[in-house]
Formats: C-alpha cells, structure tokens, sequence
C-alpha cells in the first residue's frame, strides 16, 4: 500500500465513489461500509418492523388469510409454454405465410388521447374498405385500455401499414395477423407502432371446429371509402 493511511479508510472512499452521491454522506458518516449498508434500505426496513403496531395493523393480523398458511411451501410449477410450437420442441419448418388470412389494426387511446382516435377512425373509414368496430371504452378481450379496431384483408396490408406508421399521431397500435392461433396472433406474431403495451391474450384458445366455429376469424367489410388515399 502506499502510505494513504488506514487501507479500510482508502476501501471506503474507494465505495462512496461508487456509489450514488446521496449515500456517501451516509457512508462518510458511518463507521464503515457494513455500517453504511445498515444505515441504508435495510436498516430502515429493521427500524419499522421493530416499531410497536398500530391499532390498525395488529387488527390485520388477527384476520384469517384467505390463502391459508402453506404458500411459501408450494413448489415452483413449471408452466405450460404459450410460445407456438414450442410445445412439441422447436418446429421441423417455417410456417407458411400464406396462413396469415387477414389483419387487424387495434387502436390504443385514453382520456386524453381519444380525439386522436376519433380523426384516425375517420380518415381510414374513408379511405380503405375494412371491417370497421365500434368504440370500446372499457377494457374488451386481450384488449386493457379503451381502443379501437378494424380488419383488412391481406391484399391492403402493403398499404395500410405504412399508413398506419405514418398516421398514428403517437397512439399505441397493435397490428394483430388472423391464423388458426389466435394466442400466437396477439403475443407472437403481432406488429406494433409506437410503444407495446400489455395484451392479456395467454388465456385465447384455437376456434372450436366441431361447434362450427371458422378456423381463422373471417373479415366483414363495412366501410364505404370515398376519399383517395394520399400519395407524394
Ligand atoms: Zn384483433
């Protein structure tokens, strides 16, 4: 060492370096990092469980937990994998492309952003053919904010797209294909503009053939498109 006095002394000021400018003034303080690392978050934690109850508190804690007393013992599940394919081990070939039938354009708003969703509802309405939904102001499917949606067939996919990035005005969009794998259609094989956002489709589940459900969820045009699509 070369003469810098006590080596812990050169240790410490080596760490308050290091560490954020708040908490040197603890560890200058302190008499060293083990006391520093206790005057920090868990030496706060130690102080208020050591604290007395309140009222409030102590009354929680006659209350029966609904969960029962054994939780912590459960075993760690392994859970079934929502990845497509994945199921059966990595898949011997790519899917065909061709499976994709349709897509939907889901469109995210909120409170403050809904005129935003009001001029892109109407700008497409006039301009592409689609099968165009109604307002959804409440959380609705996969779908946990207020939105939008409307499905196109595979041949404007080359047209909306680019619109779509360049018409979003910021919204949050998710761009959904329509196969035989609705799950896999909103958490794998989804396109987004902007940010993502979480979509609660692990629960989605294949048609139900036999009930004579379509394979693949089928498009119903319902717009009346009047105005040309800009082009540069
Ligand atoms: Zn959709």
């Amino acid at each position: 060492m070369s003469g810098l006095g006590n080596p812990d002394e050169n240790l410490d000021r080596e760490w308050a370096e290091r560490l954020a400018p708040d908490r040197r003034g603890l560890i200058r303080a302190g008499a060293g990092l083990v006391a520093a690392g206790l005057a920090g978050a868990a030496g706060q934690a130690f102080a208020a469980e050591t604290k007395p109850l309140s009222a409030s508190a102590m009354a929680l804690r006659t209350k029966t937990s609904p969960w029962g007393y054994e939780t912590d013992k459960e075993p760690t599940p392994r859970p079934h994998s929502f990845r497509p394919g994945e199921e059966a081990g990595l898949p011997g070939r790519p899917r065909a492309y061709t499976d994709i039938e349709s897509y939907h354009a889901h469109i995210y708003f909120d409170e403050d952003s809904y005129q935003k969703a009001v001029l892109i509802r109407k700008w497409a309405a006039e301009r592409f053919l689609v099968e165009l939904g109604n307002w959804n102001l409440e959380p609705r499917g996969p779908h946990v904010t207020p939105s939008f949606y409307f499905g196109f067939g595979t041949e404007l996919q080359p047209i909306i797209l680019p619109w779509l990035q360049l018409n979003s005005l910021g919204l949050t969009i998710l761009i959904h294909p329509n196969t035989d794998d609705p799950r896999a259609d909103h958490l794998h094989y989804s396109l987004w503009v902007n940010r993502a956002q979480p979509v609660n489709a692990y629960g989605m589940k294949k048609a139900d053939l036999a009930a004579g459900e379509p394979a693949v969820e089928q498009i119903y045009p319902n717009t009346r498109p009047s105005v040309p699509i800009e082009k540069s």
